[in-house]
């Protein structure tokens, strides 16, 4: 009863789930076997009458055959706490009893059994009893539990079942979302053309909404089973409560929303007119933004009044701060989409120190966008949404491209003693013809392979450590070089660490950031130096602010280090100076 799927008008028997529990196996298969005659074919056979609670919570049947006598737990018991369970008072039971005494009937019956059965069952009582037990119940749950005009559950089935679906998402910290979709100015269509027409509208808006919902991977992708995890439920008025189970983001509820109302924008024919239709829509999701039951539904109901005063038509987060983030990278996603052609990325390079001799030995490209009158934005906010978007795949080909070309002109003014690195994400790695074009650009570019060194942040290699392990072998075999960026921040496991084909660990400026005062952080930076030496990678050092850092890193015999203060990321044009600037002091210096 807890799917949207139900008739009401032709309520399919059959198909009711049927649990049994019983600790003689046989006297269920033998119910089973019967009932099965009758053409039922859903059951849910439980012998431990302990576990009994957790299977009816998991498996919500439509109905109870239960034994009466059993190890443990017996059946009044068990009955006593079904009914005093919130969700189950009303479910239907039916006792089966080999017991002759009047007492035990009369007990079960005042402790709310719907009916009873003697064993050894007799096969048409059996199917006699399920089939009005099950009848009733339908038309029953039909009336309490159904709106008449869509069919649709209506809010009192909300209640019930959205308590139980947040119950599970705490459980299994799954995120859900409520839409709230309310038809804007519906007191019209009913006070300008009646009642009845009002209905149809009510029934074709469901529809829309139904239909969205079907076509909508976000929904249907994610689901364990069917498309079980939406729910829609019709609520006051003109009003419906959209139930969206284990999403992904935020961002996946406010899409559904979105294609809800691109999809209202068309007429509903009624009474041989057409009207159109909008909506208001507000949306509140667990966890990020309420955490009980009737927060959520409160927040969701507020969110949505809030679109109407501003005229409807749209949709709005509850939390002001979740709709804002959405709407910035909404926008955000709309200007990446264009910055290629606009031109608008530059790649800045942060010299790479020798920690002994103080000389540069290379860079590190690191991508900046101007965008407009936004200014500069940092990567640390655009390559995220770029990641998700796939947008990162064209950018950084572009970033490795133009790194290429760079390194070109600077082996020009360097002798060829420069190298430079460049940032790739996990995004990239995934992307099918990643290798073929890392080879195009290395070999349209004629760089020499060694002298360029692809990062891969630590947390990101680590996601699917196999798979990359047989990438970075082939980008290896290119004679590219491949450095772990921002390492000890993602969980490496030793043992992966020995096996990768790498060149170099960068140390996490997190670490750096407090060496030499604190005493672990240096224990940390001074272990990961001698680790990897151990194992032939070359040590790096980011974020480097004081000369005290340097010193230190000294000591420890870190090879190289990064950071402000040596020089920021700067354009490449300051890099060029940087650069010549240094071989003229080295030609002064005899
Ligand atoms: P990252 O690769 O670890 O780059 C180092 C970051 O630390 C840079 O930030 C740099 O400006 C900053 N930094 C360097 N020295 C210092 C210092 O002394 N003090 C402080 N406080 N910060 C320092 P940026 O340029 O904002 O880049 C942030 C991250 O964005 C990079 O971290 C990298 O993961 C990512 N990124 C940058 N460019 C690209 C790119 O072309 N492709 C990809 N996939 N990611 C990129
Ligand atoms: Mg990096
Ligand atoms: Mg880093």
């Amino acid at each position: 009863m807890t799917h949207m799927d139900i008739q009401f008008q032709n309520p399919d028997l059959t198909s009711a789930k049927i649990m049994m529990v019983d600790d003689e196996p046989i006297n269920m298969e033998v119910v089973q076997a019967l009932l099965e005659e009758a053409g039922y074919h859903n059951f849910v056979l439980e012998e431990q009458s302990l576990r009994a609670m957790e299977t009816l919570e998991n498996e919500q049947p439509d109905m109870l055959i239960l034994d009466l006598m059993m190890p443990e737990k017996d059946g009044f018991q068990l009955l006593m706490e079904i009914r005093s369970h919130e969700r189950y008072q009303h479910l239907p039971v039916i006792i089966l009893t080999s017991a002759s005494d009047n007492e035990s009937k009369l007990r079960v019956l005042e402790l709310g059994a719907t009916d009873l059965l003697a064993k050894p069952v007799d096969p048409t009582e059996l199917k006699l009893r399920v089939y009005n037990t099950l009848s009733s119940k339908s038309y029953l749950d039909q009336l309490a539990y159904y709106d008449p005009v869509t069919q649709l559950p209506n809010s009192r089935m909300f209640q019930e079942h959205f308590e139980w679906v947040l119950r599970k998402s705490r459980r299994h910290e799954d995120r859900l979302a409520i839409l709230n979709i309310s038809l804007d100015d519906f007191g019209r269509v009913n006070a300008a053309m009646g009642h009845e027409a009002g209905d149809h509208v009510l029934q074709q808006a469901a529809e829309v909404i139904r239909e969205v919902v079907r076509a909508s991977d976000i929904v249907a992708s994610v689901g364990r089973t069917g498309n079980r995890n939406a729910n829609l439920y019709r609520s006051e008025n003109g009003a419906f409560m959209l139930l969206l189970e284990r999403i992904q983001r935020p961002e996946d509820a406010a899409l559904v929303a979105e294609r809800i109302l691109a999809a209202m924008n068309r007429p509903i024919e009624t009474m041989e007119t057409e009207v159109y239709m909008t909506c208001s829509i507000g949306i509140v999701t667990y966890p990020e933004e309420g955490d009980d039951a009737n927060t959520l539904v409160r927040l969701a109901n507020t969110a949505r009044d809030y679109v109407k005063t501003k005229g409807g038509n749209a949709f709005q987060f509850s939390s002001s701060v979740i709709d804002m983030s959405y709407r910035n990278r909404l926008s955000m996603e709309a200007r990446l989409r264009k910055a290629l052609e606009r031109e608008e990325f530059k790649l800045y390079y942060q010299p790479k120190i020798d920690v002994v001799s103080g000389r540069i030995c290379g860079a590190e490209a690191l991508l900046r966008w101007f965008n407009g009158d936004q200014g500069m934005i940092s990567p640390l906010e655009f390559i995220p949404v770029a990641e998700e978007t796939g947008l990162i795949i064209p950018i950084g080909k572009w970033v490795l491209n133009t790194t290429c070309e760079q390194l070109k002109r600077w082996c020009a003014i360097c002798n060829n003693e420069i190298s430079l690195s460049a940032n790739v994400s996990a995004r990239q790695f995934q992307d099918e013809h990643f290798i073929a074009d890392v080879r195009n650009i290395v070999s349209a570019t004629g760089i020499v392979p060694g002298q360029l060194t692809l990062e891969i942040t630590e947390s990101l290699l680590m996601q699917d450590i196999s798979q990359n392990i047989v990438l970075m072998n082939q980008l290896k075999a290119m004679g590219l070089k491949l450095s772990i960026d921002d390492f000890g921040t993602g969980y490496s496991s030793l043992a992966y660490l020995k096996n990768l084909p790498i060149d170099e660990l960068k140390i996490d400026r997190s670490f750096i950031m407090d060496v030499p005062q604190k005493e672990d952080s240096c224990a940390i930076v001074s272990a990961i130096i001698y680790l990897a030496k151990k194992l032939r990678f070359h040590t790096v050092a980011e974020g480097i602010e004081t000369r005290e850092q340097v010193e230190y890193l000294r000591r420890e015999r870190c090879e190289q280090y990064q950071g402000f203060f040596f020089s920021k990321p700067v354009p490449a044009s300051d890099m060029t100076r940087l650069l010549l600037n240094e071989r003229s002091l080295a030609g002064n210096t005899p």
